[in-house]
């Protein structure tokens, strides 16, 4: 039987070990199927982006040299304000590209 101050300590520790690997953890990776991936032509390889649809794009404009991507230089993936929660993919592309200054 544990009292309730050890119960108390144990939850606390418990909650304090579940924070720590929210913080840790990376948001998952957004996937082209997503709605609003797909609203805004999304694509996780920029070299896959429908040239039909969106002439505008070239093979050169990747998530990585957006204006909007929060990720680093070197990061696989990274965040983007217009897919909050999800990260995307460096070599990634959407219509929203605008280029880094
Ligand atoms: Fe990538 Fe920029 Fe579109 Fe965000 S706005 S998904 S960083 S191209």
């Amino acid at each position: 039987m544990i009292d309730r101050r050890q119960f108390v300590v144990q939850i606390s520790a418990a909650s304090g070990a579940l924070m720590a690997g929210q913080a840790i953890a990376q948001p998952a990776l957004l996937s082209e199927t997503d709605p609003q991936a797909i609203a805004l032509g999304y694509k996780a390889d920029t070299t896959k982006v429908d040239a039909a649809k969106y002439p505008k794009h070239a093979a050169t404009q990747e998530c990585k040299n957006c204006a909007l991507y929060q990720g680093k230089p070197s990061d696989a993936a990274g965040p983007c304000p217009l897919f909050a929660g999800k990260q995307v993919a460096a070599k990634g592309w959407c219509s929203a590209w605008a280029k880094k200054a």
